[in-house]
């Protein structure tokens, strides 16, 4: 199997009979091979990552592992921007972003592995402590099972990856199956050029179906990181209940425009927001809640800039859009926009196929009960719906199973205030769109987008626990 392409468990370059073929989401060639895993080579991934804990790294080593990683990510950019390019259709420009963005998340990992500490408590304050001294030390979980979803096949890799080196955990990673080869050069990168050594990284690509349950239900899994669906995520936390289980999952990011706000300015960020990798982001901006009085300047400054978005190959320079994942969901999209305009919705950019990539789409006359709203599209599409009154507004942005991030744009500081109280999301942004993030705040969702927050500093302290120690002075 010579054009297979290797995963590294334990000191081993591990192929399989069976390939993995992965093509390209936008035109269909074949961009490589990968190994078909199966529970055996979960095995020997959970077994080397395992013999790890017997050897830590000590936190200095672990944070020069994190500096050269930054480094080396820096160098190896336009390689990986490319890699993230090919396999999951995100236009160059944007794959150069995700790659810089890379580079923050392992800076960021470094900071944590040289100052991750515990707490004093002050067990003398109650009268049987006294003469006692005690603190926390903050120790490592053990291996970490890391999944992650195919949209940012490396940065979201890294959101892993990093926090789990510098917490002192060994780790066993599946990537998604259609991007697994940012995931393998990132390992190749981590061992051959950062110093991290063989078997604190172990790579499993496979279906989730074969190897994710050997992985999420085996005993020597301490914790497992998840980011994907909510669907395939609560069934791994239902697996694994006695484990620690963090979960990063979808989301309809809603925004909502005062008239006092600057719409103008909304418009410009939300015709980007929207639309960056083809909407495939867990928090793309998708429902648009506009007040009615300015709803008309508002979608006449947000069309055109829609309709001048470049659609085509995701390696061309010029692309600002191209294919989603696959022709399936491609089709999903395309049958909850028909879905929408039976009930009523109006398109007024895009809705139809451009050499096969959906052009990016904005709908107006969008109502509670259509999948365009209730649900997430993961697609190129937003969608305007008027409002007369704020409550009306921030009740209809709260009536979601999701809970990402929301935002509003508001002169008004008493709005702005309340809206902050009153979203009910892990992050409400202000004169912002809700799809800002940078890599070293914690992100992180309620009900169906998850239960954990990540961003080194916060996913450091998911992998590891306090010890408690006391001291009899
Ligand atoms: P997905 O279908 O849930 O897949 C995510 C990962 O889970 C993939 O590696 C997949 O492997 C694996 N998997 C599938 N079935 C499994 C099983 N039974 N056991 C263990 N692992 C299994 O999600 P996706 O389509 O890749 O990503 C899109 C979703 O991710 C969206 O809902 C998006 O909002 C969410 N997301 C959330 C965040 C966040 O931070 N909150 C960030 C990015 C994306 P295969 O590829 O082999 O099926």
């Amino acid at each position: 199997m010579s054009d297979q392409r290797a995963v590294r468990i334990g000191t081993e370059s591990v192929t399989t009979a069976e390939s993995l073929v992965v093509v390209s989401p936008f035109d269909g060639h074949e961009i490589g091979r990968v190994p078909r895993c199966g529970p055996e080579h979960v095995e020997a991934a959970i077994a080397a990552a395992k013999a790890r804990l017997a050897e830590p790294l000590p936190p200095w080593r672990r944070a020069e592992i994190l500096d050269a990683a930054a480094v080396a990510v820096a160098a190896h950019r336009d390689e990986l921007a490319t890699i993230i390019a090919e396999e999951s259709a995100k236009p160059i420009r944007t794959a150069r972003v995700e790659a810089e963005r890379t580079v923050i998340t392992f800076q960021s990992a470094a900071v944590e592995a040289r100052t991750l500490v515990g707490e004093i408590v002050p067990v003398d304050g109650a009268q049987p402590g006294e003469g006692k001294l005690a603190f926390t030390l903050r120790v490592p979980r053990g291996v970490v099972a890391a999944i992650s979803p195919f949209n940012f096949p490396l940065n979201l890799v890294a959101h892993k990856v990093a926090p789990a080196i510098a917490a002192g955990c060994p780790m066993v990673l599946k990537p998604a199956s259609q991007t697994p080869f940012s995931a393998i050069r990132l390992s190749e990168i981590l061992m051959d050029e950062c110093g991290l050594p063989a078997g604190w990284l172990n790579v499993v690509t496979g279906s989730g179906g074969t190897v994710g349950d050997p992985l999420v239900e085996h005993p020597d899994i301490a914790a497992i990181t998840f980011t994907g669906s909510p669907e395939v995520g609560w069934g791994i936390a239902a697996k694994a209940a006695e484990k620690h289980v963090g979960l990063e999952l979808g989301n309809n990011a809603p925004v909502i425009i005062e008239p006092s706000g600057d719409w103008s300015t909304a418009a410009a960020k939300i015709s980007v927001a929207g639309f960056s990798h083809a909407g495939q982001s867990c928090i793309s901006t998708q429902r648009v809640y506009v007040h009615r009085d300015i709803v008309d300047r508002f979608t006449e400054a947000l069309v055109p800039k829609v309709e001048a978005l470049v659609v085509g190959d995701p390696l061309d320079e010029a692309t600002d859009v191209s294919s989603l994942i696959s022709p399936k969901e491609t089709d999903r999209v395309r049958g909850w926009i028909d879905e929408a305009v039976a009930g009523g919705a109006k398109v007024l950019a895009g809705g139809e196929l451009e050499g096969g990539v959906l052009r990016p789409t904005v709908l107006a006359n969008v109502t509670p009960d259509m999948e365009v709203c209730r649900s997430e599209v993961f697609g190129p599409l937003v969608g305007i719906i008027a409002y007369d009154d704020f409550d009306d507004a921030v009740k209809q942005a709260n009536d979601t199973r999701y809970g990402l991030q929301a935002a509003v744009f508001t002169a008004d500081l008493d709005t702005a205030l309340r809206a902050s109280y009153e979203l009910d999301f892990g992050g409400v942004l202000v004169n912002e769109v809700p799809t800002f993030r940078t890599d070293q705040m914690p992100y992180g969702g309620v009900r169906d987008s998850g239960n954990t927050k990540e961003g080194p500093h916060y996913a450091v302290r998911e992998m590891t626990r306090e010890r408690l120690v006391i001291i009899q002075r």
